[in-house]
């Protein structure tokens, strides 16, 4: 007997034939896939014996999505950073911000970027980077695990307090040093990792500048012990290219390949400034990528090659990066923004299809992530995490291509519901783990206390005259 039974419209499976399955349905019990299959077969078997039916024939059903880049401890600073390009936002507003960071509003900002993600269809992510100073313990017990989302969390890993070019430029209140940021990692993994088949411990050293050779290859060896992943930062500026061949004549990816750094169980993020040999060693060593077009484009720090990437058979996934270089969490919107990158930038309207762009925020991610023998894919045998999209609206119809339309018309706003691991996360629109009013509520006290105290972001930016 199925716990939740989904009789819904159209099912995106994502599954090894990505078969779509017009008037489909799932079956789900004790958190795994039990069926999947036309609708008419399917109500025969679980219509009238499941505990939930979930009549959803209106929605278009798929996987949950997998961001492979958020900045939890960035929502907070939704707004606080506009027209100015990546370096300047680091030093001068976003650190200055995080570096003021108390674990109290650490909480705050961690279950805002949460909500937002299960509102928009996230049931996967993978944060990059926290610190000490931000509490990870609490971030963990209070805003992650009563989520219900699963997690990969990377600790940031650091020796060194430049970025690029640039020498000290890392706010005091991030410092950390070797010893301190690469034991406290492998704490959190052996408290955390692997817990309930839903949080991993990841390494996230941070960009090139801010860590030494010698950690950078401790960090690689320690993480191939572990068996866990790694993220960092690559490439996303040219500044990170002229460091890299100033002090040690390599380009970004070949210096993190040099350092053991590559491999299957790495997601780099950006890799923007990247060369054809570059993206050749991460084929080859199956290195997976992170593209976050927004933030990209928002920062203006460059159009990455994803086309050449997925052509050359690098593993490309999507994230939607931070607060305040984006500004939000919502993987839909990321989609699209995806798919008309490309065009744009090889002015080939061929150069990427909405078949990809739906892979990068599904089952791309789940491998980039290691973790798709249990999600990324409506399959029997596949933990149940699924989410279903309202059609049945003006911007969606008609619903000659609901491939698509997911991609090109929907917004995290048409997401209905959210199941995770074979629960209901979201009914309805309604998240159903976190209290969204009552965090509503403790946002913009959290903020301000914040912007107060880091004396950034107090009064909004902006040339017109507020009354
Ligand atoms: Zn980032």
């Amino acid at each position: 007997m199925a716990d939740i039974y989904i009789r819904g419209g159209w099912i995106i499976t994502l599954d090894k034939e990505r078969r779509i399955i017009k008037d489909g349905a799932v079956a789900i019990e004790d958190g795994v896939i039990i069926d999947v299959g036309k609708r008419e077969e399917l109500d025969k078997k679980h219509r009238f014996t499941s505990d939930i039916v979930l009549d959803v024939s209106r929605h278009i059903i798929l996987p949950g999505l997998i961001n492979t880049h958020v900045h939890m401890m960035q929502a907070l600073l939704r707004g606080c950073a506009n027209y100015v390009s990546l370096i300047d936002w680091l030093t001068k507003r976003i650190w200055p911000l995080q570096g003021n960071y108390t674990p109290n509003e650490a909480v705050v900002s961690a279950k805002l970027a949460i909500v937002e993600m299960i509102k928009s269809g996230t049931t996967t992510f993978l944060e990059t980077g926290l610190v000490g100073r931000y509490g990870p313990d609490r971030i963990i017990e209070e805003a992650v695990k009563p989520s219900g989302v699963r997690a990969a969390l990377a600790r940031h890993v650091m020796d060194l307090t430049g970025y690029a070019t640039q020498e000290n430029v890392l706010h005091e209140g991030l410092i950390e040093d070797g010893d301190t940021s690469l034991k406290d990692t492998i704490r959190l993994y052996h408290k955390y990792h692997g817990w309930m088949n839903k949080l991993w411990i990841w390494f996230g050293p941070r960009t090139p500048g801010a860590v030494s050779t010698t950690l950078y290859r401790e960090i690689a060896a320690k993480a191939r012990e572990l068996e866990t992943g790694i993220t960092m930062h690559l490439a996303e500026v040219r500044e990170d290219v002229e460091y890299t061949l100033k002090n040690f004549g390599k380009k970004p990816v070949e210096f993190a390949h040099w350092l053991g750094l590559t491999g299957p169980k790495t997601v780099f993020v950006h890799v923007i400034w990247v060369t054809d040999e570059e993206i050749d060693i991460l084929a080859k060593t199956k290195t997976n990528v992170s593209h976050n077009p927004c933030s990209n484009m928002k920062l203006g720090s460059g159009a990455a090659r994803i086309s050449d990437m997925l052509k050359r058979g690098v593993n490309v996934a999507l994230g939607t990066d931070g607060g305040p270089s984006n500004d939000d969490y919502d993987l839909l919107r990321e989609m699209k923004h995806a798919a008309l990158l490309q065009p744009l930038r090889t002015l080939n309207p061929k150069s990427i299809r909405v078949e990809e762009i739906i892979e990068m925020a599904t089952i791309n991610a789940a491998k980039a992530l290691g973790i798709d023998s249990i999600t990324g894919s409506i399959e029997v045998g596949k933990r149940a995490d699924i989410i279903t999209i309202d059609y049945w609206q003006p911007h969606l119809k008609p619903l000659n291509n609901p491939l698509s339309h997911l991609v090109y018309s929907a917004s995290g706003h048409d997401v209905r519901n959210v199941i995770v691991d074979g629960k209901l996360v979201m009914f309805e629109r309604k998240v159903l783990t976190i209290d969204e009013e009552k965090l509503l509520n403790e946002v913009d006290k959290a903020a301000y206390t914040l912007y107060e105290r880091a004396g950034i972001c107090i009064e909004p930016d902006t040339v017109w005259r507020i009354m």
